[in-house]
């Protein structure tokens, strides 16, 4: 037998304390980097075949695999291909000289760096040494297509190898890399973990993979890739079927809400990457969608939701993206400011609007039945992303309270004798129910805002649109309200004065709605002030006090506002206060004080029967 020792040279005897101390959170990677070494194998040889090397020529009957075997008794992880294999100089020049530098140059970079936090993604370029994170030994026996002799390596966690050949039992052709697990692979003699970490990172690698967990298999049990060698986003769009989508979408997400749509990507040269992004099916408030986008380097898995690469209001979707240009193994910081990672991010942000746009001109019907599901998504995009807003803000609709969609220029049109560039809206159909109706009975359109991000979204149109205003139903009356000429009724003026706060004004309309004795309005600009500040102060329950610019439009075309001063004192107060806490109703600024004050002055108004 012959049998040559090294050691892994000087400046390299504490690689594998480092390995194993610095990736530690993150120790299953070791699976993908040594399971995607054996598909390259197995690519590479496939590529010699097609290209007519000689010696590669044959194909194996069982076609070419990876297997990856556990034997629980031995503590043994072993992943074999059938691939390309080593002779002794490769082994020599690949595994004891590129691989390890490559190994010990990705360290001596990152030593220091908090994988966790803004750490390598996903760890790529470690390679074949990453094995050392949960093995005290590893084992590689190879026989190379040349049909070279079959070599025998085996390393230590000291860092000391041997190389030999006592390689009879090395695959006819390929590489077997056999993992001794130590305490910290411990975990992995396991076959459920194991199948995990496979199906995270190796559900859609380029070649067959089987798992073996020694576990007796029944007869006329068929054996069963654990992988899918081509994944849908390598195919054309134009191949696949809804069907297809639809099945791809519940497999990887394992989410059986069905999706609204897809968008498949398919960037060709120079920025060289696919993908399919879904639109889930979730139902607004914001906070509570998370979205997950896989990222795969040439169908072998990376991380989810790399911020770095896909623009944040995108990770609100559930998609995959392979990019096989992605300069992986660099800091997470060195990809944020890489041109090349911009390019993909606004390519994708692009597809996305133009996508929304098409389905906004061809179907608007179908586009208002999802408006719904994707508002929040549009919103907060377009409230990230200005060029985004750009691309689609002619394809945002309202809702409105009568349950039709505008866009905003549709509105404006029908505004435009009554109240031009001015949008009429409500945060809240039922507790600002009358000041609708008030503004419905005047045909004016009112729309709907609400949520936070959807005045946050009016907020954005009114600094992009010139001119364009927002205004709540409850912060002003719409002109075409009010008739001809206000008369000043003093005593009614005089008796409201004494019951409401100082710094509410007093202002006398005549509304065509007779009916109606007083409207309060808060100013828009100042009750946005006073939400901003309580989102800030997260005040909670308490009513803050009534704010700067209110005003109590008292209608003195309504008999009872006319009659009041007419009263004796006594009873002009009650009715005085009871309109005025009407008021508050319908602004919903009551406290448990005022309308305990309320229900007692309520009281006293059905005690003067
Ligand atoms: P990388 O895969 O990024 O090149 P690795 O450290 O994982 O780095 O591997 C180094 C080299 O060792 C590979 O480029 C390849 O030439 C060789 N190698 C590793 N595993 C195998 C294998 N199963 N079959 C053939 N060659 C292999």
């Amino acid at each position: 037998m012959n049998e040559i020792k090294g050691g892994i040279g000087v400046q390299t005897e504490h690689i594998f304390p480092v390995i194993k101390k610095w990736l530690y959170s993150e120790k299953e990677i070791f699976l993908r980097e040594i399971v995607s070494n054996a598909c390259d194998a197995v690519t590479k040889l496939r590529r010699l075949i097609s290209l007519g090397e000689e010696q590669a020529r044959d194909i194996p009957d069982e076609g070419f695999k990876v297997k990856v075997s556990l034997d629980k008794e031995a503590k043994t992880l072993t992943v074999t291909d059938n691939g390309i294999g080593m002779t002794e100089e490769e082994v020599q020049k690949y595994i004891c000289q590129i691989a390890l530098s490559g190994a010990l140059d990705f360290i001596e970079k990152y030593e220091g760096e908090n994988s966790n936090e803004n750490g390598i993604i996903g760890h790529f370029g470690l390679g074949f040494y990453s094995s050392f994170m949960v093995s005290d030994k590893v084992e590689m026996l190879t026989r190379s297509y040349t049909g070279a002799p079959a070599v025998k390596w085996s390393c230590t966690e000291d860092g000391s190898y041997t190389i030999s050949d006592d390689a009879e039992d090395a695959p006819e052709r390929g590489t077997s890399v056999i993992m001794h697990l130590n305490e910290d692979g411990e975990e992995y003699v396991n076959s459920s973990k194991l199948r995990d970490v496979l199906d995270k990172y190796c559900s859609f690698m380029p070649v067959e993979i089987y798992f073996d967990d020694g576990s007796e298999k029944k007869e006329d049990e068929e054996e069963k890739p654990l992988n899918d060698t081509t994944p849908l986003w390598l195919k054309n769009p134009s191949d696949c079927t809804d069907e297809e989508y639809k099945e791809f979408y519940r497999k990887v997400f394992r989410d059986y809400k069905e999706p609204l749509f897809w968008i498949h990507i398919k960037a060709d040269y120079p920025l060289n990457f696919r993908g399919i992004l879904y639109f889930p099916k979730i139902n607004t408030e914001f906070e509570s969608l998370e979205g997950q986008v896989k990222l795969y380097y040439n169908q072998v898995f990376v991380a989810d939701n790399i911020k770095e690469v896909i623009p944040e209001f995108l990770l609100m979707l559930k998609g995959v993206l392979d990019c096989p240009e992605l300069p992986l193994n660099v800091s997470r910081s060195y990809l944020q400011n890489s041109g090349y990672v911009n390019k993909i991010s606004n390519h994708i942000t692009k597809k996305v609007a133009d996508k929304l746009n098409s389905m906004f001109t061809n179907d608007r019907e179908n586009f208002e039945k999802q408006w719904p599901d994707i508002r929040t998504f549009v919103e907060y995009g377009c409230l990230r992303d200005r060029k985004f807003y750009d691309k689609v803000s002619n394809s945002t609709v309202f809702e409105q309270c009568d349950g039709k969609f505008v866009t905003l220029d549709e509105y404006l049109e029908t505004a435009k004798d009554t109240h031009e560039n001015k949008v009429y809206y409500a945060s809240d159909k039922v507790s600002q129910a009358g000041y609708i109706s008030m503004f419905e009975k005047e045909g004016i359109d009112v729309v709907l805002l609400p949520h936070i991000i959807d005045t946050q979204f009016a907020q954005l149109t009114e600094s992009v649109k010139d001119g364009v205003k927002f205004c709540r139903v409850d912060s002003e009356l719409a002109d075409s309200m009010k008739g001809d000429s206000a008369e000043e009724i003093s005593g009614a003026a005089d008796i409201f004065k004494k019951i409401i706060p100082e710094n509410t004004e007093i202002k006398f309309e005549s509304l065509k709605d007779e009916s109606l004795p007083a409207v309060l309005n808060i100013n828009e600009d100042s009750r946005r002030m006073e939400d901003l500040m309580k989102m800030y102060s997260q005040r909670g329950e308490t009513m803050p006090p009534m704010p700067s610019q209110s005003t109590l439009i008292l209608n003195s075309a309504c008999p009872t506002i006319k009659a009041l001063s007419e009263k004796d004192a006594e009873k002009a107060e009650l009715i005085a206060k009871q309109i005025y806490d009407l008021c508050l109703l319908t602004q919903s600024r009551m406290t448990s004080e005022t309308l305990k004050a309320f229900l007692n002055n309520s009281y006293n108004i059905l005690g003067m029967i």
